[in-house]
């Protein structure tokens, strides 16, 4: 099959392939690679690369979130979300101030100095154990302001199964943020 293939070369000791969300090809390669070096790689390479050009093409296209999709989430969200940190709150042992709902590509959650708690109202669309998960870490910031043993600790006595809920987040966040504009 036919594909462009783009090379930069740069300061770098060996070459890499990347395939972009259109199917084009990336070469990076060192600054002395020569044309035919390049060619016997991406050759060498022809089965990965029809293997992510075909799982990029039969991939379903992010859909976005309209306006109004959005504000009915923030409100379902800013409810949920009250209810699970009222839950959590005194399993984990702390209080919390105001909680705040964004719906946002950046992050899904945080928790300041002062207690209060910021939500991404994108997590209504995971499943509700991942919900809480993002819940029960941030109540666990009230405790301890880093990711330290203690911390990880601490989340695992409320949530013994934390990593597979994070697992989720990891696999599946991005095309979560994606839905947002
Ligand atoms: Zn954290």
């Amino acid at each position: 099959m036919a594909y462009t293939v783009e090379v930069i070369r740069s300061r770098r000791r060996s070459m890499a392939l990347q395939v972009r969300p259109d199917g084009s090809v990336l070469v990076r390669a060192p600054l002395r690679t020569g044309t035919p070096a390049i060619r016997a790689f991406v050759a060498r390479h022809g089965d990965w690369i029809e293997k992510q050009r075909l799982r990029i093409a039969s991939a379903p296209p992010v859909e976005k979130l309209s306006e109004e999709e959005l504000s009915l989430l923030r409100r379902s969200a800013s409810e949920r979300f009250g209810e699970r940190a009222a839950v959590f709150a005194p399993l984990v042992g702390v209080n919390y101030g105001r909680i705040t709902i964004r719906c946002q590509k950046s992050k899904w959650g945080s928790c300041s100095a002062a207690g209060n708690l910021n939500f991404n109202c994108l997590l209504m669309l995971a499943p509700p154990e991942v919900l809480d998960y993002v819940v029960v870490h941030e109540l666990c910031h009230r405790l301890e302001m880093n990711h330290s043993d203690t911390f990880w600790r601490n989340v695992e006595r409320v949530l013994p199964d934390w990593r597979e809920r994070r697992k989720w987040l990891r696999e599946h966040g991005d095309a979560l943020m994606a839905r947002v504009r």
